[in-house]
């Protein structure tokens, strides 16, 4: 998925913290397709910081102790801008036909 273009991902500071005051070690984040988190004694533990998806928070928002945090989207978004990363993704969505009007 071309939601980057390019820009380093490891520049961009997107992953998950846990709170470990509030987990309730329910195992919820667990499903996270992208093998982010490692279960732990103490619970998950981040071990793939930059295989989060940029822009996804579905662990922090079913982990039933909100103990899951993320920057502000603030920090995305002016990454976003100053590095015209919405006009690129547009073109590559294009070149692969995504765009497309089905008719
Ligand atoms: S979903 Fe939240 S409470 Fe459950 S294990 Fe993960 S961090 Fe802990
Ligand atoms: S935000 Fe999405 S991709 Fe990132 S760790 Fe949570 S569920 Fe996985």
């Amino acid at each position: 998925m071309p939601w980057f273009t390019g820009y380093p991902r490891e520049k961009i500071d997107w992953y998950p913290r846990v709170d470990y005051e509030k987990c309730v070690k329910c195992g919820m984040c667990m499903n996270c397709g992208k093998k982010v988190f490692k279960w732990s004694e103490k619970g998950p533990i981040v071990v793939r910081p930059y295989e989060c998806v940029v822009g996804c928070t579905t662990c922090a928002n079913l982990c039933p102790g909100n103990a899951i945090n993320f920057p502000d989207v603030k920090h995305l978004r002016e990454i976003y801008k100053r590095e015209k990363i919405w006009g690129k993704v547009k073109k590559v969505l294009e070149s692969e036909g995504k765009l497309k009007v089905e008719r």
